[in-house]
């Protein structure tokens, strides 16, 4: 695993090639470059035990050129200022590279919710929410759900803030439950996102029916991957959790997978394949490899191994710039992260523009609209990149970066002209 600092540094290097690509001059460069807000909060409990407890907690608003700034609050023990500001750089790009009216953000707070009951959880988002009230809001920034926070902590961070204001403000936050704003299809948007992406790739390369795909990380995106692939014809080999993984050459059976996981918390649980050690999970045999785990997860070492000619970023930055280099050598597709993980943050637009106009989505307009949205970007992603002779990941930040650039600058020749 990457050491989390190393994150914001890969992104702004890659944000340099596609700026040396825009051409563009020093101080845009910087506009785009650099954090719009930096927010470090303190965030107080007390745990099941009587006992005061403070937590580092980080809300990052990497850019709002183009819109609120947007994206998720991550409960991890690994979070600190320089992942989060990584993470807010890439939700930039990837709201641009799907042309959402919105910028991009991060938070997080340092903890090990696998140590934490549910009142100390709701506690601590509650904390945060409090901490963070004053730089977020519909027209400001807009959080969701990230690694290891749900539906649930959303509705929390809605309930607390309307406390704070003194109203409710459904539009401050998505990735709530249903019955508290939500929208369908967003618990299975990151999937069905990256579905799309693996689909359109997979024609492009001539990949053949039933191709082999091994996921790395059965959360919330690898899951219901899992499902959606399998119901498309893909063979899903190999799956792995923080704990295990297994490997089944003639294919998984999903639905008992998923029944198993969901009843013992572990993929290992099921039994009709072999157990094997999750960091052989890129060893195996597969035209797919999907990490929909953590960030660092395939450095030079791991790429090196990787069989597949696919690789599809479920989760965000999971390819170190030594693995992605790696990878390019060695002729592997990759799917960036901006691209392939887009599917969560453009339902979470859908809910935060439903909610705003008081509407209801069908969970059929939703996924027509995704679809829409991540076949334009896919195609004008592949158009550029086969164009200049680019890896994806270059021609989905070129495109990106060039968008973010284009808002900064059309905002401030407004600002000349409100002054002349
Ligand atoms: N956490 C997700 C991401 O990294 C979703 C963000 C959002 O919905 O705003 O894209």
């Amino acid at each position: 695993m990457a050491a989390p600092h190393d994150l914001h540094h890969a992104v702004l290097c890659e944000l340099d090639r596609a700026l040396d690509a825009l051409d563009l001059d020093e101080d845009l460069r910087g506009a785009v470059r650099d954090l719009e807000r930096v927010v470090v909060v303190q965030v107080p409990y007390v745990s099941d035990e009587g006992r005061f407890h403070q937590l580092a907690g980080y809300r990052i608003q990497h850019s709002t050129a183009r819109g609120p700034a947007k994206g998720g609050i991550r409960f991890h023990p690994a979070v600190t200022r320089e992942e989060v500001a990584g993470l807010a750089t890439l939700m930039s790009v990837k709201t641009a590279l799907l042309n959402l009216p919105l910028g991009g953000g991060k938070g997080g707070v340092a903890c090990d919710p696998r140590t934490l009951s549910d009142r100390e959880q709701e506690q601590i988002m509650r904390s945060y929410t409090r901490a963070i009230a004053p730089v977020i809001g519909p027209d400001l920034d807009v959080p969701a759900p990230d690694v290891n926070t749900t539906e649930r902590h959303m509705d929390w961070l809605a309930d607390e803030y309307a406390e704070v204001v003194g109203r409710q403000v459904p539009a401050v936050v998505t990735g709530k439950s249903l019955a508290n704003g939500g929208s369908a299809g967003r618990d299975t948007a990151t999937a069905t996102g990256c579905r799309h992406t693996i689909v359109r790739a997979a024609q492009h390369l001539g990949l053949p029916a039933g191709a082999r795909v091994a996921i790395q990380g059965f959360g919330n995106a690898g899951a219901h991957l899992a499902h959606l692939l399998a119901h498309d014809g893909f063979r899903v080999v190999a799956v792995s959790d923080s704990r295990g993984a297994v490997y089944n050459p003639r294919g998984l059976r999903i639905p008992e997978l998923l029944a198993d996981k969901m009843t013992t918390g572990v993929v290992t649980s099921y039994d009709d394949a072999e157990v094997i050690d999750p960091d052989e999970l890129v060893d195996v045999d597969c035209e797919v490899l999907v990490p929909a785990a953590l960030e660092g997860a395939i450095g030079a070492r791991e790429a090196e191994r990787v069989r597949a000619r696919l690789v599809a970023e479920a989760a965000n930055g999971p390819c170190t710039a030594e693995g992605d280099a790696v990878l390019a050598d060695r002729g592997v597709t990759v799917i960036p992260d901006v691209l392939a993980s887009a599917g969560g943050v453009t339902v979470s637009c859908f809910e935060w523009q439903q909610n705003r106009a008081g509407e209801r989505w069908t969970e059929r307009d939703v996924a027509a609209r995704l679809e829409e949205r991540m076949r334009a970007a896919f195609d004008a992603t592949w158009d550029l990149a086969t164009e200049r002779a680019l890896p994806l990941r270059r021609g989905a930040l070129v495109l990106g970066v060039g968008r973010i650039a284009d808002a900064i600058q059309a905002r401030a020749r407004e600002d000349l002209n409100l002054s002349a």
